[in-house]
């Protein structure tokens, strides 16, 4: 390939980085790598079956114009999955040894296995509770979650001999947004699937259980702990800390990906910030599929507000919360899915108290501290000249010239009026940006427009509507 090939590529690469986003493309093409071009046919891999057929489905169009747009022959985009070649040389998964273990098959008479005198141990070595609400039927999903609820999916649905996708998948979002909700739900139906072992665990029970439960343990038992486990699912690990701890999840982490095992991780960062853990981990962690959650959206927002209220009608079918309700509720409480769950507990817990129906007034009440504080818009002196330029029928440059018609005198004060009470900027600082004015200037024009307003309702008024533009 030439390097006139590579650099085509190279352009082709950002072009498509600029029109789907930083988090899409390392997402799913930041491993896509160019093979070959020939005849108008450019041939493209990635490494794993997954990446291709999503890729496909999703964005094929995109790949496709992104080149035509770089190179007009190109007429055929091709993908093929690359050869892994390090995946071979690893160690391959051995699944069957987990059903054949047949060096205790007895079993007591109380039907189970015979105590083998490290109960304590195994024990420790179970997961963390699930709840039972967190699955993938009660998970909605949205824009803002669309690849990470695929991927979940994925690996959820993977059989025992299949070959492991990508891994880790490790899955990032600011908190409320839904991690912990998608872990437990691959959780869940890897369980229901009965295909391989899943063990679900915090970061804490990983740090004060697992890691203490595998220190007591041979090496040897250590390997065959790990063997039983199908797919290792650790949530919150921005919590994992101390040295040792660490060790020894790098430690678990490579015997699993090494083995072909499954590992799923959730954070509140990406791989790349997770400032405690070493560079070595940190890449292993960024080598397989990094997917990030955004903050859920309007629209998500309804939709599990909606899910929540049927979900609560089966315990309590009186409960019903009018659309306008959700939707208020939808609008205005943040982003955090936890204070949404909270909004709709305390609808619930009013209409269950006092009887009362669900109403948009009741529900204004109830919700108020959960409400969003709206971050007032920073508003800039340039967009108050134009604004204030526009209404008045004046240019911007009038209203930093020192011309004193009355038509540009009024306005400017205005504009000035607006500068000190909707930005944080000084007096003098104003004054500067009106064209080199002196801070009293501002300052008078400050005063005459408070003056005014309070006896003149149509400039009031005008200032009100001024406000309001600015401020959208
Ligand atoms: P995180 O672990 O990211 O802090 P959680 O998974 O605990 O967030 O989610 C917080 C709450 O919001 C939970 O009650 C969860 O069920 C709900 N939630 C978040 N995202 C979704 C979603 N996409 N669909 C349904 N519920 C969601
Ligand atoms: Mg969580």
């Amino acid at each position: 390939m030439s390097n006139a090939d590579q650099e085509s590529w190279s352009r082709v690469k950002e072009r498509l980085r600029a029109e789907v986003g930083d988090d899409v493309y390392s997402s799913w093409f930041a491993r896509m790598e160019l093979e070959a071009i020939e005849d108008g046919a450019v041939r493209l891999s990635v490494p794993t079956r997954f990446l291709k057929s999503w890729i496909q489905s999703h964005y094929a169009e995109k790949v496709l114009a992104c080149w035509q747009a770089q190179d007009a022959k190109v007429v055929r985009v091709e993908l093929i999955v690359r050869s892994a070649v390090l995946r071979s040389a690893l160690p391959k998964p051995k699944p069957e040894l987990e059903s054949a273990s047949p060096r205790f098959p007895s079993v007591q008479a109380n039907g189970r296995p015979p105590a083998t005198g490290d109960a304590g141990v195994h024990e420790a070595l179970g997961g963390s509770p699930l709840d039972a609400r967190l699955t993938f039927e009660s998970f909605v999903v949205g824009r803002s979650n669309t690849l990470a609820h695929a991927a979940a999916k994925q690996v959820a649905a993977a059989k025992r001999a299949d070959p492991v996708m990508f891994n880790p998948l490790y899955i990032h979002a600011g908190v409320g947004l839904g991690k912990t909700h998608l872990l437990q739900a691959i959780t869940w139906a890897g369980n229901a699937a009965g295909e391989r072992k899943m063990l679900y665990l915090t970061a804490e029970k990983f740090m004060y259980g697992f890691v203490s439960a595998l220190r007591t343990q041979t090496a040897l038992a250590f390997k065959e702990t790990l063997r039983g486990i199908g797919v290792l699912v650790i949530d919150d690990l921005q919590f994992l800390q101390g040295k040792s701890t660490q060790a020894e999840f790098c430690h678990t982490l490579n015997a699993l990906i090494d083995a072909g095992r499954q590992v799923v991780i959730a954070s509140d960062r990406p791989p790349s910030e997770l400032e405690s853990l070493d560079d070595r981990v940190r890449s292993r962690l960024a080598g397989g599929l990094v997917v990030e959650m955004g903050p859920l959206g309007e629209e998500l927002r309804l939709e599990i507000l909606k899910a929540r209220v049927m979900a609560a009608r089966t315990h309590h079918p009186s409960f019903d919360v009018p659309l306008p309700v959700l939707g208020y509720i939808a609008k205005t409480v943040t982003h955090n899915g936890r204070d949404l769950e909270g909004a709709l507990n305390r609808l619930l817990a009013h209409n269950k108290l006092t009887g009362h129906a669900v109403t948009l007034e009741m529900a204004e009440r109830e919700v108020r501290d959960l409400i969003r504080p709206q971050e007032p818009k920073r508003v800039k002196i340039e967009d108050i000249q134009r604004v204030v330029a526009r209404q008045y029928n004046v240019s911007r440059s009038d209203l930093l010239s020192s011309r004193r018609t009355a038509n540009v005198v009024r306005p400017r004060q205005v504009a000035m009026y607006l500068a000190k009470t909707l930005t944080l900027r000084s007096l003098p600082e104003i004054g500067r940006r009106f064209g080199g004015r002196d801070h009293t200037t501002v300052l008078h024009a400050v005063r005459k427009i408070e003056g005014l307003v309070g006896n003149d309702m149509a400039l009031a008024e005008e200032i009100e509507i001024l406000k309001r533009q600015l401020q959208e």
